[in-house]
């Protein structure tokens, strides 16, 4: 929910070209490089106070890499992170510190983010013995309990281990400790995907009344479509490293211009059967291709159905014969990396050179 959208105080959080490339190495003696995997590959982004952006993107893609150098446990290769206006791409140790209290991260599984040999009160306090000055000590056990009742568990469990607890309900724990230190900005990695789904509902509410409660700004990641439609105002649809369309809720759940976007909604499940039936999915073939060697022109274009339909309204048999699968694009998509921007017939950016909605590509895919 955007409480005061663009509106006088400017973003809260704001990435411009964010690059992050690991590189590999070999050799057991020199440890030489011999490649980079471009995790994240020139990521532009913001996100308004009070606002919800959802990331989506298969594994792999970069989204995890993307929240760690949100919350500063990665630095960036390059370009910058800005928190407030305050540029934190470059922070020391004290900046960082800083950095901790105002962005926090909620983990992908609750399982293996929480210690096992801690109590409950320790996992949710444990900020604060790094923070000493958020809340004073006498005042912790309190704070602790306070922050279990607000992510709905019962405050007289502080003692308890995290095994004693389901899923769902260790995932709160870990809201509650990112919580612990009043952030203004939450990254949320995942936090249902390890759920049950009749559980993921329950922590997406919470989440989204925290939001309303405190005033909270949000990246959700999640690598379906369907779990960020009910908390995201806008979606960022990355694929391998960067962003193919960006758009709000409803310009890209019904009017998406991009045709990675437009395969990953067709796989997302309808409640509705007699929808079911009338949908056609597009199946992706193939894996996301490796980031260290990401194909030229549009990273998509291996695996884009549009492009190799377009290619094939023209191509000769020959040409058919002689051209490897990968390569039946249009020669723009193999040799020009089609940027994010607004194109015709879009209202919202997308990194496409044949951008169209999904009934055009329908016709002729
Ligand atoms: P996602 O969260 O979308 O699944 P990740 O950000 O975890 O994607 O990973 C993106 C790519 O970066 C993957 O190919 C992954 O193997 C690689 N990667 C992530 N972290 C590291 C690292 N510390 N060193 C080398 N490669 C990494
Ligand atoms: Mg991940």
């Amino acid at each position: 929910m955007s409480l005061d959208g663009n509106g006088g105080k400017g973003p809260a959080l704001e990435v411009t070209d964010l690059v992050k490339h690991f590189p590999i190495r070999s050799g057991i003696v020199f440890k030489r490089m011999v490649g980079t995997v471009k995790a994240v590959d020139g990521v532009n982004l913001s996100v308004n106070r009070g606002e919800t952006l959802g990331v989506v993107g298969e594994s792999g893609c970069g989204k995890s890499t993307l929240a760690r150098m949100l919350v500063g446990l990665e630095k960036p290769t390059s370009g910058s992170i800005r928190v407030h206006g305050e540029d934190v791409t470059h922070l020391g140790k004290r900046g960082l510190h800083r950095l901790r209290r105002n962005v926090q991260m909620v983990f992908q599984d609750p399982y293996t983010s929480l210690n096992p040999r801690m109590t409950v009160g320790d996992i949710v306090g444990e900020p604060y013995l790094i923070h000493p000055d958020v809340v004073p000590k006498s005042g912790r056990r309190k704070a602790v309990q306070e922050l279990l009742d607000m992510v709905g568990m019962n405050p007289d469990h502080i003692n308890r281990y995290p095994h004693q607890f389901s899923g769902g309900q260790r995932q709160r724990i870990g809201i509650a400790r990112a919580l612990a230190l009043r952030p203004e900005i939450l990254i949320c990695d995942e936090p249902v995907s390890a759920l049950d789904v009749s559980i993921q509902g329950q922590v997406i509410n919470l989440l989204e009344s925290l939001q309303d409660e405190l005033g909270l700004s949000y990246v959700f990641i999640a690598h379906d479509l369907s779990v960020v439609r009910h908390i995201a105002d806008r979606v960022a649809v990355m694929y391998l490293g960067k962003v193919a369309e960006l758009g709000t809720e409803d310009e890209i759940y019904t009017r998406s211009m991009h045709p990675y976007t437009q395969a990953l909604l067709s796989a997302v499940p309808v409640p509705d059967p007699s929808v079911r039936g009338q949908r056609d999915e597009i199946v992706l073939e193939g894996d996301v291709p490796s980031p260290a060697n990401p194909p030229s022109g549009c990273r998509f274009r291996t695996r884009c159905f549009h492009a190799r339909s377009i290619w094939a309204q023209t191509a000769t048999d020959e040409q058919r014969a002689d051209t490897p699968l990968s390569d039946q694009v249009p020669d723009i998509c193999r040799e020009e990396e089609p940027v994010l921007q607004r194109r015709e017939g879009a209202e919202h950016p997308n990194a496409c050179h044949f951008a169209a909605p999904r009934d055009v590509l329908h016709a002729d895919a």
